[in-house]
């Protein structure tokens, strides 16, 4: 088909222009349906398949006797696949009409009056309309005889379907038996996935490496057409009842009152189905559940809205191959089709590396998009996603819309694999990647712009530099002018008083009492200082640990910037001091724009070394300490503690300054290593005569 014509409206096309195109059409939508109906993997979006389908019908309007006997109009899904034995259908499965817009479902209503006398010549006279939600899932005709369920089938071309008994025996929503039914009851309606199982089986799928379903509705339908039954068993299918095929007597007068004889059956109805008076109430509750839509938990397309009375319903009867007394009006299509232009990093407040995709405009769901979330590094991988792909954007409700699949056909010859950056694109610092976690970080939080008011925020807070009176909005104002960009700024604005006491809201004397604030501050405690630099995972109890272990700044950077397997092991022996804290210490302190700001810092503040104040009494206060084997009165980590309390450091293994190795059962290499060094050892007893608490 050539891009050219596909452009020219129906209306504009010649005769011959048309045959050619209804031609194409045809064999692109058979196309699509076997991918859809028999592959249960759709290869183009239903937007762009239901665009495709009315231009069909617009030319076939246009040029009635070109219709092809292979037109799309006149299919419905598509015939049974090979492998699965053939149902015969009673009564056929059809499809529906549609409505896409509110002046469509009008004019339905008005040719319904118009058809039925009474109606037309009555204009007062009601006509109820049941509403139900259109769930998008599979249909299917479940047979009962005697009240045993006989044979279950699916739609397949609407004359033919699969046969699928066994695997719809294996839904817990669809009954074995039911009583005081007619001798023959076919009830049909639609198998679906919840979108939280849908999840879980994608999950699942990918973990092993199994086929990953596009959508709830392709996962229900390839879940439920197994050769193996057993396979369906394992899927989490549903099951909504909303219609009858063959039946031996009637089950109602009305399809409102049918829907309630289902439920005495025993099959699930779904509970929002609504009886509407007119068509303003049909609007009502269709526009009400388009808002509702992306907070039920499972999918829903559109209305189907299904004339009430069974004996008018009959009259109606039908055109082609959907009833005239029933409509499906469909909502906004959520999901298109785009071209990602570029991918975009975004630096978060905390230093998260999220990436953006850049898209040429396109509507979704009524909105225009052109930006999605592409959410992490993996799901770029998982997904192969590059820049120029055209690719598949998905809206749901309120959600930021997101990259759903690349179309690869599409993709250009010169995509390359997108490479993730591993360093920050706003400063420039190393973006690293913890153990476990999703998202890339940037490591340069002191100096990084996109973090830093966080920071400054962190590094003034109570817990940390404690400075009275520089709040947020404060802090904001100020490294907006430039007042400040880094912490050690703040122990400059002294240069600034003057202009601080000019700018609005200011003073001399708010200025000045700014100034001595700071300057009280000039003097920190090292668990503050290291607090206030935000390092990830260092809170203050950690920092607080960290300045008990290293007691001054000079010997906590030393240990750090050597890093060497000695300098490691001692840091991870910390208590509460795991391989996570110590890789994101080590993450900081490789990123030398972070050195620069402690060197800064360093020429303007004074970094108290640590105090031990109540516990120095303690014969092991400042002492280092190393546990081996194992105690009898007390856990490891309760000895760790006592230690700690009493202003000892707990070290993982013995060197030269160890002051002494406490030796429990089964004690191995430490308790030598320390004979040989030298270091003091202590059993059981003596280590709790000297941690005992002190008299007076
Ligand atoms: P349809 O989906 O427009 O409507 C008919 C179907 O609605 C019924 O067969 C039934 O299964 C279902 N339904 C759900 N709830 C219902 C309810 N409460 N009452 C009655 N029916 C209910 O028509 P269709 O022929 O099944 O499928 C056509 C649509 O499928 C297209 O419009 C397109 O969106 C999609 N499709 C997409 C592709 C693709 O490649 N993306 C290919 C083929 C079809």
């Amino acid at each position: 088909m050539s891009a050219a014509l596909r452009d020219v409206p129906p209306e504009r096309l010649s005769r011959d222009q048309a045959a050619a195109e209804l031609g194409a059409l045809a064999g692109e939508l058979a196309a699509y349906d076997q991918a859809y109906y028999v592959k249960d993997a759709p290869v183009v979006s239903d937007a762009d398949y239901d665009a495709l389908a009315r231009r069909n019908a617009a030319i076939e309007a246009r040029f009635p006797d070109l219709v092809r006997a292979d037109s799309p109009t006149k299919r419905i899904g598509a015939a049974p696949a090979e492998g699965f034995a053939k149902v015969v259908h009673s009564r056929p499965m059809l499809s529906l009409n549609n409505a896409f817009s509110d002046a469509e479902l009008i004019e339905f209503v008005a040719q319904i009056r118009r058809f039925l006398k009474e109606l037309s010549a009555d204009p007062d006279r009601p006509l109820a309309m049941v509403a139900e939600p259109k769930i998008d899932g599979l249909s299917i005709s479940l047979r009962y005889e005697g009240g045993r369920f006989v044979r279950g089938a699916t739609r397949g071309d609407g004359s033919i379907g699969e046969d699928v008994t066994a695997n719809l025996r294996t839904l817990a929503d669809i009954p074995d038996g039911i009583a005081g039914a007619p001798a023959v009851t076919e009830i049909r309606g639609e198998v679906y996935m919840s979108k939280a199982d849908f999840a879980a089986l994608n999950a699942r799928q990918h973990e092993t490496g199994a086929k990953v379903f596009a959508n709830p509705r392709n996962a229900a339908a390839g879940s439920l057409r197994q050769l193996d039954p057993a396979v369906t068993a394992a899927r989490p299918l549903r099951f909504f009842a909303y219609a009858a095929g063959e039946v031996s007597e009637p089950l109602g007068d009305t399809h409102h009152g049918f829907l309630d004889r289902l439920k005495a059956l025993g099959f699930p109805v779904n509970p929002l189905v609504r009886l509407c008076r007119d068509a303003n109430e049909m609007l009502d509750f269709y526009h009400d559940l388009a808002n509702r839509r992306a907070g039920l938990d499972y999918d829903i397309d559109g209305v189907v809205f299904k004339v009430d009375r069974l004996d008018w319903q009959q009259r109606l009867g039908f055109v082609s191959r959907a009833p005239r007394w029933a409509i499906a009006q469909k909502f906004e299509a959520e999901r298109a089709r785009t071209v990602l232009r570029e991918i975009r990093i975004q630096v978060g407040r905390t230093g998260t590396l999220t990436p953006v995709a850049a898209l040429e405009p396109v509507t979704v769901g009524g909105v225009v998009v052109s930006r999605a979330t592409l959410h992490n590094e993996d799901e770029i991988a998982r997904k192969d996603i590059r820049e120029g792909d055209c690719v598949i954007v998905q809206r749901a409700g309120d959600v930021i819309p997101q990259v759903v699949a690349v179309v690869a056909e599409e993709r250009p010859a010169d995509a390359d694999p997108y490479r993730f950056p591993d360093h920050c694109p706003e400063c420039g610092s190393l973006a690293v990647r913890e153990l476990g976690a999703a998202a890339r970080r940037c490591t340069g939080g002191l100096i990084c712009p996109a973090q830093s008011l966080e920071r400054l925020k962190h590094f003034v807070s109570r817990g940390a530099f404690d400075i009275d009176g520089l709040g947020a909005r404060h802090l904001a104002a100020f490294r907006e002018d430039g007042l400040i960009a880094g912490p050690a700024d703040i122990f400059r604005l002294h240069a600034r008083q003057a202009d601080i006491a000019e700018r609005p809201g200011w003073g001399p004397r708010s200025a000045a009492n700014l100034i001595a604030s700071i300057e009280a501050r000039r003097s920190v405690a090292l668990d503050r200082f290291i607090y206030a630099l935000g390092i990830r995972q260092v809170g203050e109890a950690t920092a607080r640990l960290l300045a008990r272990h290293y007691g001054s700044l000079a010997a906590w950077r030393g240990a750090m910037a050597t890093a060497d397997s000695d300098a490691y092991r001692d840091l991870v022996n910390i208590d509460s001091v795991g391989p996570s804290v110590a890789g994101d210490l080590a993450a900081f302190f490789a990123e030398p724009h972070n050195l620069e700001v402690l060197d800064d810092l360093a020429r303007e503040v004074t970094v108290e070394p640590f105090v031990v104040s109540e516990t120095s009494a303690s014969p092991l206060a400042g002492k280092t300490l190393v546990f081996t084997g194992s105690l009898q009165a007390m856990t490891r980590s309760e000895a760790k503690a006592r230690a700690e309390a009493l202003g000892a450091k707990v070290a993982g293994s013995v060197s030269r300054s160890t002051d002494y190795v406490v030796i429990g059962a089964d004690a191995g290499g430490k308790a030598a290593k320390a004979q040989a060094l030298g270091v003091a050892i202590l059993n059981e007893e003596e280590w709790l005569a000297l941690s005992a608490p002190q008299a007076g």
